[in-house]
């Protein structure tokens, strides 16, 4: 069989059966690794690779952002955690042709989003590349004993809420291939795609509140991504798509170019916002900024099963390395 018809979840789920985590542990499945340690604390581990070519086009990106964006995409798992993130390592793989001021602005953009979330580079590995630049950064954080929110905790009853507007990311990756003319709003989803801000402290809040069940960051898209929740709770779900939280500038630029936002929002991925359930109670005390896009439901038969109200046109689900991409 090849890898395309396996697909990116389907090799994982292979890795995963030739290894057990300890006791007590939660290893492979979730967006951290969770450990817990004698001084009563969990630690937190993931980590990310960024691909030349898959993730990121080197005449595109400016390496500023690169270097913001390669923290961020790993800081965003400890925030899916409700975690706090401690600090990060940083292995790279570059060309021996690659000016050093193209490495110097890409170290200042990972230094100032480590100086904005506390997380100092604590270590790494570097290496020369044949020609693609390749980055890998891990990431450390912490919670208090069995706080992290996983992805297996959604109970029926659940509403299910995202942090912020979808679909900017995936336009403004749109627009970066186009090569669309750049005014404010077009720049404004290319910011969003090029410089996410990790929901670190919405993350930290969230697992304050009980009521808060199952936690992820969104990164594949919000059908692949709530699908895996679905899959590890046991559950159902309904997403209603008309409060699906849509940006204004992501309206305006679908209806001038004639892209469907939905298809966007739902499968765009790189979105980088908190995708969480909780009770209705908890929902109506909740002071981080959130918007209820449905509910989670009893799991009637076979595979876990997301159903989208009001739309008839068929969602894709979500980015899959090996499958056909976005
Ligand atoms: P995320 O999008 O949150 O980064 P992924 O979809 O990349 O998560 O990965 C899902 C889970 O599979 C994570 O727990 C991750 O650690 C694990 N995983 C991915 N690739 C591998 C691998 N090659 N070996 C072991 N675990 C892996
Ligand atoms: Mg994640």
């Amino acid at each position: 069989m090849k890898l395309s018809e396996l697909g990116e979840f389907g090799l994982i789920e292979r890795i995963q059966t030739r290894f057990r985590a300890p006791d007590g542990v939660t290893g492979i499945g979730d967006d951290c690794a969770v450990l817990p340690q004698s001084t009563g604390r969990d630690t937190l581990v993931s980590s990310d690779m960024l691909i030349e070519g898959t993730h990121f086009l080197r005449k595109d990106i400016p390496p500023y952002d690169l270097g913001w964006k390669s923290a961020a995409v790993n800081l965003s798992d400890i925030a899916a955690m409700g975690g706090k993130p401690t600090g990060t390592f940083l292995s790279l793989a570059l060309p021996a042709d690659l000016d050093t001021e193209w490495i110097d602005a890409f170290m200042h953009g990972y230094a100032d989003i480590s100086e904005r979330f506390g997380t100092p580079l604590l270590g790494g590995d570097t290496t020369a590349s044949p020609d693609r630049i390749c980055i890998n950064v891990t990431v450390l954080g912490e919670c208090p004993y069995a706080r992290a929110r996983l992805r297996s905790n959604a109970q029926k009853g659940d509403v299910i809420c995202v942090t912020g507007s979808l679909g900017d990311s995936a336009a403004g990756l749109k627009a970066i291939l186009k090569g669309v003319e750049r005014d404010v709003e077009v720049q404004r989803l290319i910011d969003r795609h090029y410089r996410p801000v990790p929901r670190v402290p919405e993350g930290e809040e969230l697992r304050l509140n009980l009521g808060v069940h199952a936690m992820m960051d969104l990164s594949d898209g919000l059908g692949s991504d709530l699908q895996h929740i679905l899959d590890a709770s046991g559950m159902d779900a309904e997403i209603d798509v008309s409060a699906i939280p849509l940006s204004l500038a992501l309206k305006h630029c679908c209806q001038r170019f004639g892209w469907d936002p939905l298809a966007l929002a739902v499968s765009g991925g790189e979105d980088y916002e908190l995708l969480f359930t909780c009770t209705p109670q908890a929902e109506a005390l909740l002071t981080v900024p959130h918007f209820v896009i449905g509910r989670v439901t009893d799991r009637a038969h076979g595979p876990a099963r997301l159903t989208w109200r009001g739309t008839s046109s068929p969602l894709a689900p979500g980015f899959d390395h090996f499958k056909k991409g976005k």
